[in-house]
């Protein structure tokens, strides 16, 4: 029986330990010694569990224990006081190392990982929190301050040991003697990183099969700043002379950019009749959000056994003008659990496919896109017709809506085929860009025709172009503390732009927040400058005062009364501090504005009832403080 007390050794000298070869050493003689002592069944187990996994990815079991529920339950066992707790936490970002730093001592090295693996699976069925609470302090109980420290970072689901998957895999690889290429492909194929470590044990790796209903790694595009620069990508040459005429041709398929929310689509799988899922690019299940899609697919694959993997984009869409709408609106479900006839009206949906991944018994993957995209148009001739769904759920006839008029029964088609064509030449990108702008879309997509799928890489076989919006110069007027690594560290600001108030006085809105994009000396610096300029102290919360300048850089502004301004930029960037640039001289409230209306897809009345999502207010009484002088 392997002890959970190795894992937790393991894991803290991984933690300490720089180098990666050191690491993949360490990792596989834990695992071969782990395989000789007491089986591949607990050398399964450790991997799984190094990796961060309560549960193997194709197991949708989930523990269900967040933050607070663990952290009464350190409390519980350390009796340590919630400032004790607090400051620990202060100290390491992370409540694994908190809490072994208020850990009792006097307790032995007993647990074992098959038992980890039983309260885990128990706590997967607790009917009541309260019995998994219980769960969770049994087996805390248990535990020494290190085995402690590593239980909690399990349970959520972060160890934070500076050791990828990848890596796991590769040490898998050495302890087992296995190829690493079959080892990656059976990890692909099952998502389940303790089985394939049995498989790799038994020799039997070649055995691994597709199983549906966990996500495959999304392949991803890199971005390009004009059609140009696409062509070079593609043909790997600078290109000539605008006038030459051996300008080099490409080949590529070019689809709009839409501006939904990624997914992947799982289906008809003969052995789990009627199952659908959908995953979203962080790999979550998002099935529940979208129930009509769910109806849809059910509905096209009545009576077929055939197992599909599409990729595509799930969109809210406009029936009446056949064009996505923005997607604020979609957002307005995104991570909603229950959706009723009034959602289901108010945010009509589709998915739209784009790709093809698996069918009947083939991964498709390393197929040319070419060949995979004639298989993705049949299959959407034949199931697309099909998938329909109305507007309301059975079961719950909405009295009329607002927002769409048509037909409550009219059932309505929501799996789409994305409309592409081929391109050759730098000319033609450019004329579908403008024409994908015209339709409100984000940019274009640009995929090599005869690339391969590549889960989870950003290659060059795959690019976008798409618009970047201006940048805006704004004022830091509050700071927040970030986690993990930026624990301790005012790490995520609030900045203003300039407005005049009603009385006809300058003042700072509010317009965003932001946290990427300065180094970790940048962060170090503003938060000792933002800590003695600091206004208003609400622990986690600081009012500052309003001298130091950012430019930022997004990609959309939003209506929203999240912020004093009444807007918010969407995937807001720092692209750098601007002590240069007074306080004085930032942008207006006048220029978000104008950049606001310059945009082809805004939908103000749609923007602004998105921006009422159930999301709490991250600064409610939004302070906005004064304008001042600038820093000095
Ligand atoms: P970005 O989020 O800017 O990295 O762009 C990549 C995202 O574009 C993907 O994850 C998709 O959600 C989205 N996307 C929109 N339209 C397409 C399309 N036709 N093909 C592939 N991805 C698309």
């Amino acid at each position: 029986m392997a002890l959970f007390a190795q894992l937790a050794t393991l894991a803290e000298t991984l933690a300490a330990e720089p180098g990666r070869l050191k690491k993949r050493a360490a990792i596989a003689e834990a695992v071969r010694a782990t395989q000789a002592a007491s089986g591949s069944d607990d050398a399964g187990l450790l991997c799984l569990y190094l990796a961060g996994q309560p549960f193997a990815e194709a197991d949708p079991r989930k523990l269900s224990a967040g933050g607070a529920l663990l952290s009464r339950a350190v409390k519980a066992v350390s009796s340590a006081t919630d400032t004790e707790l607090t400051a620990a936490y202060r100290r390491h970002g992370d409540m694994g190392a908190a809490a072994s730093d208020v850990w009792p001592d006097g307790i032995a090295e007993t647990l074992t990982l098959a038992e980890v693996e039983e309260a885990f699976a128990a706590m997967a069925i607790a009917r009541t929190t309260a019995s998994r609470a219980a769960l969770v302090e049994g087996l805390l109980r248990r535990a020494t301050a290190l085995e402690a420290k590593y239980l909690l970072k399990l349970m959520l689901g972060d160890m934070r040991i500076g050791v990828k998957q990848s890596l796991i895999e590769e040490a898998i690889a050495v302890a087992a003697e296995a190829e690493l290429t079959a080892i990656r492909h059976a990890v692909m194929l099952e998502a389940d990183l303790a089985r394939v470590v049995r498989m790799a044990f038994a020799s039997t790796l070649a055995q691994a099969h597709m199983r549906l209903f966990h996500p495959l790694g999304f392949m991803l595009a890199s971005p390009v700043e004009i059609p140009e620069e696409a062509v070079e990508r593609f043909t790997g040459k600078p290109l000539p002379d605008a006038e030459a005429s051996d300008a080099p041709r490409i080949h590529a398929f070019l689809e709009d950019k839409f501006d939904g929310m990624r997914a992947q689509l799982h289906c008809g799988d003969p052995t789990q009749p009627g199952r659908v899922a959908l995953y979203s690019r962080t790999r979550e299940e998002i099935t529940e959000s979208f129930p009509e899609l769910v109806e849809a697919l059910q509905q096209a694959l009545r009576g077929r056994k055939q197992p599909l993997i599409l990729d595509g984009e799930i969109l809210a869409w406009d029936f009446a003008a056949e064009k996505a709408l923005p997607f604020a609106r979609l957002g307005q479900r995104i991570g909603r659990k229950r959706i009723d006839s009034a959602m289901r009206r108010q945010v009509p949906v589709v998915f739209m496919a784009f790709d093809i991944l698996f069918q009947g018994e083939d991964l498709l993957l390393a197929l040319p896109l070419h060949e995979r995209r004639a298989r993705l148009e049949q299959v959407i001739a034949q199931l697309g017709p099909k998938a329909v769904a109305p507007l309301d759920a059975d079961h719950d006839t909405a009295q009329g809506s607002l927002f769409v008029s048509a037909n409550p029964a009219a059932p309505l088609q929501r799996l789409r085929l994305s409309p592409t064509q081929r391109v050759e030449s730098a000319e033609q990108i450019d004329r579908a860009y403008a024409e994908a702008r015209a339709r409100a879309n984000e940019g274009v997509m640009l995929k090599a025709a005869k690339s391969a799928y590549q889960p989870g890489r950003r290659g060059l076989a795959w690019v976008k172009l798409k618009r970047e919006l201006a940048t805006l110069d704004v004022v830091i007027t509050g700071a927040e503390y970030g986690h993990g690594r930026r624990a301790g560290l005012l790490s995520d600001y609030t900045f203003a732009v300039r407005g005049i108030s009603a009385t006809g006085e300058p003042e700072l809105l509010n317009v965003g927040k932001a946290y990427s994009g300065v180094t970790d000396a940048e962060i170090a610096e503003l938060t000792a400058w933002l800590k003695a300029h600091t206004l208003v102290d609400r622990g986690h919360f600081r009012t500052v005062e309003p001298l130091r300048v950012l430019e930022v850089a997004f990609n959309n502004i939003m209506r929203s009364d999240r912020h004093s301004s009444g807007f918010a930029l969407r995937f807001p960037r720092i692209l750098r501090i601007r002590d240069d640039k007074p306080v004085e001289e930032i942008d207006t409230l006048e220029r978000v504005e104008a950049i606001y209306e310059s945009q082809p897809d805004k939908d103000s009345t749609e923007l602004e009832s998105a921006s009422r999502s159930e999301e709490p207010s991250i600064n409610p009484d939004d302070p906005s403080p004064k304008l001042r002088k600038s820093k000095a």
